[in-house]
């Protein structure tokens, strides 16, 4: 195993994403969610969406469905106020996988939605529509994930040196629709654990990938969210905490407490019932069954990321998995 790699990803600089939240205000939201088959409307989403106390939603319509969108610009914006954000985005089909591209549309990318449209789901590896996708998205400040990952299961190695790996922000680490398939599927922290140890750089993450809009389905909009740390409820802002790694990864589980420290990472939350503190090779460092937990940090880990677990089923009533959350790593 290749663990001391050159690091490869977008979370490279600062470190330390919880270093200073005290003048930040918290905002609720997803950001991997569809606008066909269910969408239920911009003015309907967002009732929704502030029912799950969400303050803002990333829509991130496949690039190959864009062409048949017909939604006006006015409709987008006529949903938005100062109290509810809505960024648009795709999500983007590429020989990765699944990326979800926040904050511009696939014209503004580079990428072909008609082309990604004629080849369908289809690999699209060497695509000419997708030369550099990923590399002037960044440039323009795109917040970069990869979604569902599960494939590449046991693959760490080969996924951290797939082009374009470099420019990924950020990795579901649970996707709600996946997860209504199977566990095994929807649950990849794995994965990412994987990845870290092998040198890559980039947040974890929980979405919905909401499909139905139903709350009572797997792929409902509160089956995985991001409770993100941010000056004000702006694109701008969003996008810039999301990228420094400001936020944490939950399915219905949340932090009343959190402070890093440079030797100590604390956290509280008061409906959780067991937090784990794992390290490279997804190592379990530490692990406490109680509602708060101070790991030291020792300073030669690789990295530390703290996993919370809940006393109850998450928020989505048909998921088997207990609510959690994830926080971001530290990488020492
Ligand atoms: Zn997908
Ligand atoms: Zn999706």
């Amino acid at each position: 195993m290749n663990e001391d790699s050159t690091p490869r990803g977008r979370a490279s600089d600062p470190l330390s994403p919880y270093g200073d939240l005290s003048t930040l205000n918290v905002y609720r939201g997803m950001w991997h969610a569809h606008i066909q088959g269910g969408f239920p409307g911009f003015m309907q989403a967002r009732e929704l969406c502030r029912r799950g106390n969400f303050s803002f939603v990333g829509l991130t319509e496949h690039d190959n469905r864009y062409p048949q969108i017909d939604y006006a610009e006015k409709e987008w914006y006529a949903a938005m106020d100062e109290e509810f954000l809505i960024i648009r985005g795709f999500e983007a089909t590429h020989p990765m996988g699944h990326i979800t591209c926040l904050g511009f549309l696939p014209e503004q990318t580079g990428v072909d939605a008609e082309a990604a449209r004629r080849i369908r789901f289809e690999k699209v590896a060497g695509d000419a529509g997708y030369d550099g996708f990923l590399k002037t998205a960044a440039g323009l400040g795109a917040f970069l994930a990869l979604n569902h990952p599960h494939r590449w299961r046991e693959r760490g190695d080969e996924l951290i040196r797939q082009p374009g790996f470099e420019y990924l922000d950020a990795m579901e680490l649970y996707n709600g629709n996946q997860a209504g398939k199977s566990r095994q599927q929807g649950v990849t922290v794995d994965v990412y654990d994987a990845c870290l140890s092998r040198g890559g750089r980039l947040w974890g993450a929980a979405n919905p990938d909401c499909h139905s809009w139903d709350v009572e389905q797997h792929d409902g909009p509160f089956n995985g969210y991001s409770v993100v740390f941010a000056e004000t409820l702006s694109r701008r802002a969003i996008l810039d905490s999301l990228k420094r790694g400001r936020f944490y990864a939950s399915t219905g589980l949340e932090v009343d407490e959190l402070a890093l420290t440079a030797t100590s990472l604390r956290v509280a939350a008061a409906q959780c019932r067991r937090i784990r503190f794992f390290g490279r090779a997804g190592q379990l460092l530490e692990s406490v069954t109680k509602d708060e937990a101070t790991y030291r940090l020792r300073g030669d880990e690789g990295y530390v990321r703290a996993e919370l677990v809940g006393h109850t089923p998450s928020q989505q009533s048909v998921s088997e998995l207990t609510a959690r959350a994830w926080l971001q790593p530290v990488w020492l």
